[in-house]
């Protein structure tokens, strides 16, 4: 192959990729978009870019008190998007979501058999980044401040399917204010992916019954399917 067609063919995927970005803002309802570099750049570089520039951000009140912004991680090229509501103790201090005990459980519940996800294939993230003082719900205004950022890392990821954990993450991404006992179980188009909303595995932690852990366990079993089907890699 020579050196123009190699050039052409890495052109027509820039597009290619520059297109499916492009059609996921504008499913997510974006109508205008300031057009720079970043949208040639792959979702790795495009990510750590993100991360880079969120470092100091002082876009809500959240900042005040947070040791670190946890950006989330995981796989840049995942189909597969986790998001939670916030980070906690744990998590603030380590720089990295969902790595205490209800990130052992989500950890767990992935891995399980017929679900059989490591965390490092998934991206794992949260609607805000910095910790709300004492573990207290993100309020409207913070999920707000932060959701530019959650709309840039799904951008870059193009997921297929999102879990959403909990009635914060779930009725902030769906614009809703249904609870999150009939919001689950249920699969909801979000852009050119689908949500899937389960319980969060701390409120799972607090809510030992069998009852929630069945439910749980079939939104995971529902997002492995529809994973399935979706998946492109
Ligand atoms: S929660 Fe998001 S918007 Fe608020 S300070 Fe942290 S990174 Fe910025």
């Amino acid at each position: 192959m020579n050196g123009v067609v190699r050039a052409r063919e890495a052109l027509a995927e820039a597009l290619g990729a520059l297109g499916a970005t492009l059609r996921h803002h504008r499913d997510l309802g974006t109508a205008e978009l300031a057009l720079e570099g970043a949208y040639l750049l792959s979702p790795e570089e495009a990510l750590s870019a993100q991360e880079r520039a969120l470092q100091g951000c002082r876009k809500c009140k959240l900042c005040e008190g947070r040791t670190t912004i946890v950006f989330g991680s995981g796989h840049p090229r995942a189909e597969f998007v986790v998001i939670g509501e916030g980070p906690g103790a744990d998590e603030d201090a380590q720089g990295l979501p969902f790595v205490g005990r209800a990130g052992q459980l989500l950890t767990k519940m992935l891995e399980a058999p017929g679900v059989s996800f490591s965390r490092d294939e998934v991206f794992i993230t949260n609607a805000v980044k910095c910790r709300p003082p004492g573990n207290r719900n993100p309020e409207a205004e913070e999920l707000a401040a932060c959701a530019p950022v959650l709309a840039a890392q799904l951008g870059a990821l193009q997921p297929k399917v999102i879990l959403a954990l909990g009635s914060v993450a779930t009725q902030s991404l769906l614009g809703t204010k249904e609870p999150i006992g009939r919001l689950r179980g249920r699969v909801h188009p979000y852009g050119s992916a689908v949500l899937i909303p389960t319980f969060h595995p701390a409120f799972l932690l607090r809510n030992p019954g069998q009852e929630y852990k069945r439910m749980a366990w079939d939104d995971l079993k529902l997002a492995r399917r529809e994973y399935d089907q979706r998946r492109t890699r």
